[in-house]
């Protein structure tokens, strides 16, 4: 198997190999559990402002049809390859399977800048990439969602390239549509919520009251910036944010509902302060509560973990911490880990919400959804707490050998085939 490499693939791939030690998988079934279903890759021609022709190198990976159809996130980023869609792909299967959610993961994207795209570019983009994968999604085979650099606007451009393509409109084709497009309340706040949820459940573990509790967030889109809000709602102080563009520090606190309304109307945090600008560097390494990673993969390496000093890493961002990191904060038992598969389950849990919605034409109040998220994340939880306990494992271990037999459990009733 040798289209799959690079970098978050082999983390993928060393972490499954760990957790199939564990559960004794044997050699032989392995590469069948981990390696996707398939994989697409597209070309996505448009029209650039200026007149110019451009192409752009799209992606979708299916892990696996055991459980029902595929489901996950669309990324919009410079770099992305396959290795790192696939590696998302299959973090998604573990995710899905945990939550106890009728699906293989899936993941994909577009390797382009969206900051570098006006709003007419990034439309086209989006709506060739959804062009380019009709053959191959529907509502019960692939349904697509948002992730880095994909939002709301992208999936209503999804949903009405699909839609228009089978003549009738099929809101269950993606999910984190905007509420007027089919999409359900409370998605679009579901993972940043469901990150400060979970926060909270370790912090009442470590006896640490939440009022007061500090937070250094990350990342300030989808996720991190709700994180962040919903951290302010539950009492907590958020102590420093970030983003591409610029890092803020404030002792006392940052407002983060001005932080939201800069970035609502300029786009990103940049210039938002020249007093508190603060070394991106040094953010993860500030003493705080509630450490919330909420933007790229593997910025907590083994160097970055021994210098930690947070009580809790609640990983909003898809595979933050490297397996290096992991053996450094097996030795640093002080610090509680809510690994990301558990910890961003929020969005994928309200994703199946909205597709279930959908489906039926039935649509739930927020409060309906937000008590219905917040009881699958406390069952998902004390489930690893409680395997945790039992095998006496890390909480990443215990949450991906949840996943992971389920997966396993399912393809040896089915056979072959999915
Ligand atoms: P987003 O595009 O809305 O936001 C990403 C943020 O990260 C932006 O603020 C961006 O500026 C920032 N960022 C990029 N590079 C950075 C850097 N070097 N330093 C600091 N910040 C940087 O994306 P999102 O949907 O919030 O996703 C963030 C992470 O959460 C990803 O790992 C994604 O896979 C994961 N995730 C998202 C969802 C979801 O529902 N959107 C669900 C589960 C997991």
């Amino acid at each position: 198997m040798t289209l799959y490499t690079g970098p978050v693939f082999d983390m993928a791939r060393q972490q499954f190999h760990l957790i199939a030690d564990h559960l004794a998988i044997a050699a032989d079934e392995r590469d069948r559990i981990l390696y996707p279903k398939r994989a697409i890759v597209v070309s996505c021609p448009i029209h650039r402002d200026d007149g110019r022709t451009e192409v752009f190198q799209g992606y979708r990976v299916q892990h696996h049809l055991t459980m029902g159809p595929t489901k996950g996130g669309t990324r919009f980023a410079a770099s992305l390859d396959v290795g790192e869609v696939a590696a998302l792909a299959v973090w998604m299967s573990w995710k899905c399977a945990l939550a106890g959610l009728p699906y293989g993961g899936a993941k994909g994207g577009v390797a382009v800048d969206p900051y570098s795209l006006s709003r007419r570019e990034l439309e086209a983009v989006s709506r060739r990439y959804m062009q380019e994968m009709i053959p191959f999604v529907g509502p019960h085979i692939d349904v697509m969602a948002p992730d880095m650099g994909t939002n709301e606007q992208v999936m209503a451009w999804f949903m009405d390239t699909y839609s228009m393509y089978q003549g009738r409109t099929v809101t269950e084709i993606v999910t984190g549509k905007p509420v007027a497009s089919g999409g359900t309340e409370g998605r679009r706040e579901a993972t940043g919520r469901g990150v400060i949820h979970l926060a909270e459940r370790a912090l009442d573990t470590l006896g640490i009251p939440i009022a007061g509790a500090t937070a250094i967030v990350q990342g300030f889109g989808n996720v991190g910036a709700v994180a962040a809000q919903t951290a302010v709602e539950r009492g907590m102080k958020v102590l420093g944010v970030s983003d591409h563009t610029a890092c803020y520090f404030d002792r006392n606190g940052l407002d983060v509902a001005a932080l939201q309304r800069h970035v609502a109307t300029h786009g990103v945090l940049r210039g938002y302060s020249t007093e508190l600008v603060f070394d991106p560097a040094e953010l993860l390494l500030q003493p705080c509560d509630v450490l919330v990673p909420a933007a790229l993969e593997q910025v907590i390496t083994g160097p970055v973990a021994a210098r930690l000093q947070c009580r809790v890493l609640a990983e909003g961002a898809n595979g933050p911490t490297t397996p290096d990191a992991d053996l450094v904060l097996a030795q640093r038992p002080e610090i509680f880990v809510i690994p990301d598969i558990l910890c961003n389950a929020g969005g994928v849990i309200v994703s199946y919400f909205e597709w279930v919605q959908d489906l039926q034409q039935f649509f739930w109040a927020e409060a309906e959804v937000r008590a219905r998220l917040n009881q699958i994340l406390d069952r998902s939880f004390t489930q690893v707490m409680d395997r945790v306990r039992r095998d006496g494992i890390s909480t990443r271990m215990a949450a991906m050998a949840i996943g992971v037999a389920k997966v396993r459990d399912a393809k040896a009733t089915r056979g072959l085939f999915p």
